[in-house]
């Protein structure tokens, strides 16, 4: 019998996935079935309000920020970003989930987080578990430290066989200084090319068609860094 091998990888929003996983996506795409599970709307970001504000950005010189979302509208074009970004890393379009039952951006807990990750296990219980860390500096974000605190409870009882914790890059210095005794390996992106494909699916600009660059916005130095440095950093539980 041949057993393919699964990897579940948990994001906490939309582009989580990509700035701080993409490179080990775009990896076990080549080897495994690979699903890529959304765990929260999206829906609380700034920049909600910041493509409203009459202003400009570095980004399009030549346009205001005239675009008036509902939060529903706004939360639907940041899963358009983090479809089309899975899409470009290689996952399958019916591996690319936008959970039914996710949270509100802001609000996941830790039983929802674990709620999530059963879920899938119930489908895939043997899949390989990837997230994002949950030890980190004060300035984690809560939904982040939800995520990778359910993993790890989920690991200690036995129900996930197999998991790593992805440190976001950009925290990467703040990381080791708090946690100096967390061995972490960095992992070099095999194809650059889809990483960056990955990533303009966040920075597309076209709003009469209803794209907004809302990943871009919401962190471009994150993104300008992980173009200049494709280096991603995992952790073991
Ligand atoms: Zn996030
Ligand atoms: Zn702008």
């Amino acid at each position: 019998m041949i057993v393919i091998e699964e990897t579940l990888f948990f994001s906490p929003h939309q582009d989580d996935e990509t700035l701080s996983m993409g490179s080990a996506i775009i990896e076990h795409v080549e080897k495994s079935d690979t699903h890529v599970i959304l765990c929260t709307d999206g829906s609380k970001s700034i920049i909600r309000k910041v493509l409203d504000d009459g202003g400009s950005c570095s980004y399009h010189i030549k346009d205001v920020h005239k675009y008036s979302l509902s939060e529903s509208d706004f939360s639907k074009n940041r899963d358009e970003e983090f479809k089309d970004s899975c899409k470009a890393m290689g996952v399958k379009e019916n591996n690319i989930h936008i959970e039914n039952n996710r949270a509100h951006d802001g609000e996941l807990s830790k039983d929802k987080a674990r709620e999530i990750i059963l879920k899938y296990l119930e489908k895939h219980p043997d899949a390989k578990v990837k997230t994002v860390t949950p030890y980190k500096a004060l300035g984690i974000h809560e939904d982040h430290r939800a995520l990778g605190e359910a993993a790890l409870e989920l690991y200690k009882e036995g129900k996930i066989k197999d998991l790593r914790f992805y440190v976001e890059p950009y925290d990467y210095n703040d990381f080791k200084k708090v946690n100096p005794n967390v061995r972490v390996w960095k992992v070099l992106s095999s194809q650059e090319e889809k990483l960056l494909n990955a990533m303009d699916a966040y920075k597309k600009w076209n709003p009469e068609n209803g794209n907004y660059a809302i990943g871009y916005h919401s962190v471009k130095s994150h993104f300008d860094e992980l173009k200049s440095n494709k280096i991603q950093y995992v952790h073991a539980p």
